[in-house]
């Protein structure tokens, strides 16, 4: 798998954009960053997306995308996550008040965008891949994805707290290859962290404890007022191979 990195920070500005990321130019996972990062063609080529869960900077690109691909396509775009996100999503974002509700939009019996909810932990099919959703602990309903094609899984936590069974998971996947996962704060923001539900360089290095060590390691979701200390930070985490996600470049998984 080709794993394009449209946008890999907890924030915005220019040179840093929202967590998406491209897989094989046709899976997407999370739209954060979606509709500034890519063409209006490649846009419309997308069929699936995969959603964590339903804060701003994960699914803005979602709104902007179902008005950009609007006519230009000939079936929905599929988006997929546990139904307690999609209802988050249909309650706050696409509730004709914040944004149109692109689901029944420009008619409900042929929609831009058509929720599909994913049971946990089982394993489902797009296409080639195989997906698993598992639980994590953030401050709303949240699921990371196991993305898993030709014998080789990718983990994309999401953003979480300290969390088990994500972890657990991991470790019964004899396939899995790369781990994308959370960095979000420096140390000195351990309250924040904690009450926010994410990680920071210490904590990190708690939860790769629970996976195999020799797993390479992708950290997203630094802050970008942060970065040069995360950075630092994360130096001290030896227990991983371990590095810094970069925009606009690939991985091979
Ligand atoms: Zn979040
Ligand atoms: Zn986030």
């Amino acid at each position: 798998m080709r794993i394009r990195v449209l946008g890999c920070f907890g924030g915005e500005a220019p040179g840093f954009h929202h967590p998406s990321f491209l897989i094989d130019e046709e899976l997407l996972l999370d739209a954060g960053s979606v509709t500034s990062s890519l063409s209006l063609e490649e846009q419309a080529r997308i069929d699936h997306i995969l959603v964590t869960h339903a804060h701003i900077n994960h699914t803005a690109g979602l709104a902007f995308l179902a008005d950009n691909v609007f006519g230009c396509r000939e079936k929905p775009v599929l988006v997929y996550s546990l139904q307690e996100v999609l209802k988050d999503l249909k309650d706050h974002l696409f509730n004709d008040i914040l944004w149109p509700d692109f689901t029944r939009l420009p008619s409900p019996s042929s929609p831009t965008l058509e929720f599909m909810a994913i049971p946990e932990r089982v394993p489902f099919r797009i296409g080639d891949y195989t997906i698993r959703a598992v639980r994590v602990d953030h401050v709303v309903e949240a699921v990371g994805f196991f993305v898993e094609r030709d014998g080789n899984a990718l983990l994309y936590t999401g953003d979480t707290g300290p969390t088990d069974e994500v972890w657990r998971v991991a470790r019964s996947m004899q396939s899995l290859k790369a781990i994308i996962t959370e960095s979000s704060f420096p140390n000195r923001y351990k309250a924040v962290a904690n009450a926010s539900k994410h990680l920071t360089p210490d904590s990190l290095r708690e939860e790769l404890k629970k996976v195999d060590p020799r797993i390479p390691i992708y950290i997203y979701h630094v802050k970008p007022q942060f970065l040069k200390e995360i950075a630092e930070e994360l130096q001290q985490v030896t227990n991983s191979p371990i590095q810094l996600m970069e925009e606009g470049r690939s991985y091979q998984v």
